[in-house]
């Protein structure tokens, strides 16, 4: 069988090089990083079906994963509504799934390559994946913050608050912690660096509730992390070059909670068409039409839906209209949360 290299070992590269393995493909994966070690991310699983998981052999390593079934909304003026999420959500840490990965991947006979940068100008080679995660956008206003808590009072399994150009998810994930990611606009006012600038940004979206909450709880210092520079909306369209996974193929708003479940999708999307290359079924030319035609008929919907939604959450009129539907019991959660999966 051909060998296929996957250039980044997220959650992405890592779930295609397990299930490529489980079908005897000799598979390569190049991580940047070095694991364990905390990623920006809700850490909210959701959308995923267990069909998927079971397609590329990881049900396992997520079976001890949080079930979580309630969620509140809040504003700057407390709750918004509250509902029962349509189907149960996944809460894990990224430190503890993406190691758990790399460890099966290895076990399966994976290649991983730890500590390794794959070069940029290969990533368009045949036999080459590209599950490097969010691409550089330079000129970006976004700005990603996470960090976990630990003796965090949750209201709900998950609460959303949102303040003034950011919102913020916490959700529990493993060993009584929880994670606390916000997605913000830049503000080049706030100077904080470090563990204070996820509160001086919740802070600067005036949600002082949050903040004190927050500071009446122990934040874990390593476990804060940022990213930038990025941006959202569908990579790598139809009859371009690069066999793009996970956030390298689409980027969701992380409202949505539905991002790491795409990069799951996206590897199983992947899957029978890297295993026909492999066998010498099918070009890579041919593999990469194919995965590409289904994969952007498969995501357009979701990301047309968060498009349309997320302005809405980020402006003082859609939080507005959201509070009087919700507070009057007419937001029509469970359609919009569908729409976006
Ligand atoms: C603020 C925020 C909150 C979010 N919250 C949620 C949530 O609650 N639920 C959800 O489902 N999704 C959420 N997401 C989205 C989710 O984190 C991503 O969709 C998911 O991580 C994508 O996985 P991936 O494998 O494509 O990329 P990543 O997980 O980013 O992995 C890419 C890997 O590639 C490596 N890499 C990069 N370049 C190279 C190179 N040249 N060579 C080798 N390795 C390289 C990196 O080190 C990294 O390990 C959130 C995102 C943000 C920004």
């Amino acid at each position: 069988m051909k060998s296929v290299t996957i250039a980044g070992g997220g959650l992405a590269g890592l779930s295609l090089g397990i299930g490529l393995r489980r079908h005897g493909v000799p598979v390569e994966v190049f991580e940047a990083s070095t694991f364990p070690r905390h990623r920006v991310c809700g850490e909210f699983i959701s959308g995923v079906s267990e069909e998927t998981l079971e397609a590329l052999g990881i049900q396992e390593d997520l079976s001890d994963a949080g079930e979580l079934t309630g969620t509140a909304w809040y504003d700057h003026k407390g709750r918004v509504f509250s509902a029962s999420l349509p189907s149960p959500a996944r809460g894990i840490s990224r430190f503890r799934l993406d190691d758990r990965l790399s460890i099966r991947l290895r076990e399966l006979g994976g290649g991983f390559r730890e500590g390794e940068r794959f070069a940029s100008e290969r990533a368009g080679e045949d036999g080459v994946v590209n599950a490097t995660g969010r691409a550089l956008e330079k000129g970006s206003a976004w700005l990603g913050l996470k960090a976990h808590w630990l003796d965090f009072g949750l209201e709900e399994d998950l609460e959303m608050h949102l303040g003034d150009d950011g919102y913020i998810g916490l959700s529990r994930v493993e060993d009584g912690r929880v994670n606390v990611a916000g997605l913000f606009r830049r503000r080049p006012e706030v100077k904080a660096k470090g563990s204070d600038s996820l509160l001086a940004y919740i802070s600067a979206c005036g949600l002082d509730s949050l903040v004190s909450r927050l500071t009446a709880a122990s934040l874990d210092p390593d476990s804060c992390v940022g990213v930038s520079s990025f941006g959202f909306g569908l990579k790598g369209r139809v009859g371009e070059t690069g066999f793009r996974i996970g956030d390298q193929r689409a980027i969701i708003p992380p409202f949505t909670g539905n991002g790491m479940s795409m990069a799951l999708q996206s590897a199983e999307l992947a899957l029978p068409h890297l295993l026909a290359f492999s066998k010498g079924l099918s070009s890579w030319e041919e593999s990469l039409a194919r995965y590409q035609e289904e994969s952007e008929r498969y995501f357009a919907g979701r990301m047309r839906a968060a498009k349309w939604v997320h302005p809405f959450i980020f402006s003082p009129f859609g939080q507005k209209i959201a509070r009087g539907l919700g507070r009057s019991g007419l937001l029509p959660f469970s359609l919009l949360y569908r729409a976006v999966r």
